[in-house]
């Protein structure tokens, strides 16, 4: 049981049919083609749809009362044993129920930020706090103002470890989202260019992700990238702990290993970590979760569990076989130019193959920095690679640049997919390793289920 209606209608006074005060709800519907059982319906007004329009499919579905909007007309013939909770706006109202939830549970709450690794990080968190505490986490990406506060009302009445994503595209978003979390700890995994069009340069982006520290316990801890020029200057700061490769952090990560399927590295002076991802960053990412960890009080052992224990979420990075026994990175789930010459630098390191290729289409969202950017991923694709494909109209900035400062690679670009999968067919074949990587809204996976 999430709550009774008593407990709403202490929250929302202004009730419309007959209030019976001990029924319980169990869940929280926003989507009406879900069956839900004992649920709340809290219809939401986006662009395209008004969730208010769907209050009978919501009922059919197992709603038991419902959040209202003031301004839309109760409907007709609906049981009056039905509740509308009436508000001025159900997204406000959402958030609202979701602080009063948060506080009545209690539970230590851990809220993550940043341009890229938000996903990563949490569910490194996730993997390792659940071998010592129950611990709630937002499920995939469900990072924004309905998200989070979802997330919230998800959690199980033992939580122990609430650990929520925060993202955003424009300034004031992660205030919103973090006085509404009041996090004991928020994690600032990087400052990359995404959302670089609204925020204005990479100093807004910092300025956007600080926001964080505005809904932070007086008691809290903002732990954050370290070797981040934007950032450093926080590194006095007695609430901040800063992570990173420089010996100047707080947190040193050093002797840094890529075996085919691992990173290992090592912490501070004698502690020794594997993850199974790949790359610096993830070991960045990695030593996020090991300080708060530790300052929870876990086990060193228990945290090496958990490290190894994360399930892989689906199109970040994932290591697969294909055709001919041809290998595949796809990382197609989404791209900055940051995560992007990650992506490639980390490629570069993997051992055990003859020929590297690298596939990657249109970085979205970067408006006028749109050129530098995709320009600046040439400035990382050399040897070891031996091919690089593009697909996209920014993307060709990358195979052009590509074509002009550097010899001994084959940089060819292509204005279909089909043209580019055809292009690529040759390639396919044992001790070939190809990486695909470009925005979400390229769908880059159609070229790997093409191929696995
Ligand atoms: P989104 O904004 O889509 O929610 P996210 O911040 O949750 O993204 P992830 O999904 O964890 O990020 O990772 C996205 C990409 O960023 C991956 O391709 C990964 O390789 C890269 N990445 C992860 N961590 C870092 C980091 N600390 N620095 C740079 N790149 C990173
Ligand atoms: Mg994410």
């Amino acid at each position: 049981m999430l709550f009774t209606l008593r407990y709403l209608q202490a929250i929302f006074p202004s009730v419309s049919g007959l209030l019976e005060e001990e029924l319980e709800i169990k869940q929280i519907m926003t989507d009406s083609r879900m069956k839900q059982e004992d649920a709340l319906f809290i219809p939401i007004v986006g662009e395209n749809f008004n969730g208010h329009d769907f209050i009978h499919d919501a009922i059919e579905q197992g709603a038991v009362a419902a959040l209202w909007e003031k301004s839309v007309e109760i409907p007709e013939n609906i049981s009056s044993s039905f509740v509308f909770f009436i508000v001025d706006d159900t997204i406000n109202a959402l958030q609202q129920l979701a602080k009063f939830y948060k506080k009545e549970i209690n539970p230590t709450i851990i809220g993550i930020t940043g341009s890229n690794g938000k996903t990563t990080t949490k569910d490194l968190m996730a993997a390792v706090l659940k071998t010592t505490f129950n611990t709630c986490a937002t499920v995939g990406n469900f990072n924004n103002h309905i998200g989070l506060p979802l997330t919230i009302l998800q959690m199980k009445r033992d939580t122990e470890m609430l650990i929520l994503e925060m993202g955003m595209n424009h300034f004031h978003e992660i205030d919103l989202l973090t006085k509404i979390a009041e996090p004991n700890f928020a994690v600032i995994t990087n400052i990359g260019e995404s959302h670089i069009e609204h925020l204005g340069s990479r100093e807004g982006i910092a300025k956007a992700k600080l926001e964080i520290k505005n809904g932070l316990q007086a008691d809290g801890l903002l732990i954050l990238d370290g070797d981040e020029a934007l950032l450093k200057s926080f590194a006095n700061d007695k609430q901040v702990i800063t992570c990173g490769f420089g010996m100047e952090n707080d947190t040193v990560i050093s002797n840094v290993q890529l075996t085919h399927d691992q990173t290992t590295f090592q912490i501070g002076n004698n502690e020794y970590y594997s993850i199974p991802l790949l790359g610096n960053h993830q070991a960045k990412n990695a030593s996020y979760v090991i300080t708060i960890a530790k300052k929870l009080g876990i086990s060193i052992d228990n945290i090496k569990l958990g490290l190894q224990a994360l399930e892989h979420s689906h199109m970040r990075f994932e290591l697969l076989k294909g055709k001919n026994g041809v290998s595949i990175i796809n990382d197609a789930y989404n791209a900055s130019a940051t995560s992007m010459k990650a992506a490639i630098m980390v490629m570069k390191q993997m051992d055990g193959f003859n020929q590297k290729i690298v596939v990657l289409g249109d970085i979205l969202e970067l408006g006028e920095y749109a050129k530098t950017l995709h320009r600046s991923v040439a400035e990382v694709i050399d040897q070891p690679i031996d091919v690089l494909f593009t697909y996209g109209n920014h993307a060709k900035i990358i195979s052009d640049e590509v074509k002009r400062t550097k010899s001994g690679i084959r940089s060819n670009h292509f204005d279909t997919k089909e043209a580019l999968l055809k292009g690529l067919e040759n390639y396919i074949q044992k001790d070939t390793l190809i990486l695909f990587k470009a925005s979400r809204g390229m769908a880059f996976e159609q070229f790997i289920h093409e191929i696995v």
